[in-house]
């Protein structure tokens, strides 16, 4: 009996000795310092979760000892909390601030990304109190893709700007010349066929921004028309056989029947024209340009191929991008504005189809356009089919 009281209480003494354990630990989690705060944790007032999980930016919630309350996954993700801590010293110190006076702050911050390699993250944070219980909310937005899309923009700009200068500069000095020259018809003629050539060059650079610009990002075609590729292909070989005649370049169009794709004519007789031209522009003379058409599959390919001075390895990539020219010099005396194969990517885009290049140094380039095939008849409802039948 007496040893059965002994084991009781010893249970007794184990029982209180835990519970006292495990007090004295949740104390000491809550951090030495803040022993003498409360010991239940502060709740985020009701819908702020929802609201959070809502947005689109990193989120988090200190509490009014510091202590996280809520972060979004972006958050961690981004290496801005850690555990239950905001491990930007900066941040901290604007939420304590915040705290203090309660005023909104806005500021932008670098984060060390480590995770995907040594570059820093910019964001853009803003602070804000939330409730009056000393709760700080802190978003922060990646800055990344704005900043990449801003700085592509400004180099579009420059670039517009370069080529608008150059022939307005040229039509100038030009101008004032056959000013000055008044009194030499030949000197006059001479010069204002310059001007002219100038301001075909100022008029293509502004029909293919519009172009571009008309084409980038526009919606899908809500009603495309069907059209046969080989009358695309005819219109594109016309508009450049004066400047082939000229270099007697030799054009040849070959291809089978059903190329018809669903799409917009006029851009892709403009996309096929860029290609020709291109082709032609950059080829010697007595060479020859051949251009085929054919279905493959559920698609349709045309390839352009001339015997010209190819395009070297490492520009392959590049060509394809606004304004990029593997020798500007050359580019501009032949009328090329750089947005030609710009245009040619954008119109395959809008049109589910794609524009791929094979090229040899001093051999030539081949382009290729890959389109989806037009079915050859709509397919027609049960009800037509039988009327059709019974008409024949
Ligand atoms: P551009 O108006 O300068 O011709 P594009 O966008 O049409 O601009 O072409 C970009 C660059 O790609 C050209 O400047 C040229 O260097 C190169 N290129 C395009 N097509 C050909 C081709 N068929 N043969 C050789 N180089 C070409």
């Amino acid at each position: 009996m007496q040893g059965e009281l002994l084991a009781a209480i010893a249970g007794l003494v184990g029982l209180v000795t835990g519970v006292a354990a495990g007090l004295a630990f949740r104390i000491s989690e809550s951090g030495g310092s803040r022993a003498h705060e409360p010991q239940t944790r502060t709740e985020l007032p009701a819908g702020i979760a929802e609201v959070l999980a809502a947005l689109p930016s990193s989120a988090v919630v200190l509490d009014s000892a510091d202590r996280v309350l809520r972060a979004s996954s972006a958050a961690r993700a981004y290496g801005i909390v850690r555990g239950d801590e905001l491990v930007i010293g900066d941040l901290l110190a604007l939420a304590r601030q915040v705290r203090r006076d309660g005023v909104i702050r806005e500021t932008e911050i670098e984060v060390a990304v480590h995770k995907f390699g040594p570059d820093s993250t910019s964001f853009a944070v803003r602070v804000a109190p939330l409730g009056g219980t000393g709760l700080v909310l802190v978003l922060a937005e990646d800055q990344t893709e704005r900043r990449r899309v801003e700085a592509v923009r400004r180099d579009f700009v420059a670039n517009i700007s370069h080529e608008l200068k150059t022939p307005v500069g040229a039509l100038s000095l030009l101008a004032e010349t056959v000013a000055d020259a008044s009194d030499d018809p030949e000197a006059v003629r001479r010069f204002t066929g310059r001007m002219q050539q100038e301001a075909a060059r100022l008029t293509s650079v502004i029909q293919d921004l519009i172009t571009l610009s008309r084409i980038q990002g526009a919606e899908p075609m809500a009603e495309p028309d069907r059209i046969s590729m080989e009358s695309v292909v005819d219109e594109a070989l016309d508009a450049v056989r004066m400047a082939a005649d000229a270099k007697e370049i030799e054009l040849v169009s070959s291809g089978t029947e059903d190329t018809t794709v669903l799409g917009d004519e006029g851009l892709l007789v403009t996309a096929m024209r860029n290609l020709v031209a291109n082709a032609v522009a950059y080829s010697p003379e007595r060479t020859r340009v051949s251009v085929t058409a054919e279905a493959v599959d559920d698609m349709v390919e045309i390839s352009v191929a001339d015997q010209g001075i190819g395009i070297p390895t490492q520009d392959l990539e590049r060509i394809f991008e606004r304004f990029y020219r593997v020798d500007a010099a050359r580019s501009r005396a032949t009328g090329g504005t750089g947005l030609g194969l710009a245009i040619v990517k954008h119109i395959m885009t809008h049109h589910r189809g794609e524009v791929t290049v094979w090229s040899k140094e001093g051999s030539g380039s081949t382009f290729t356009l890959r389109l989806p095939r037009a079915q050859t008849r709509e397919p027609l409802s049960p009800g037509e089919n039988t009327n059709q039948e019974a008409a024949q």
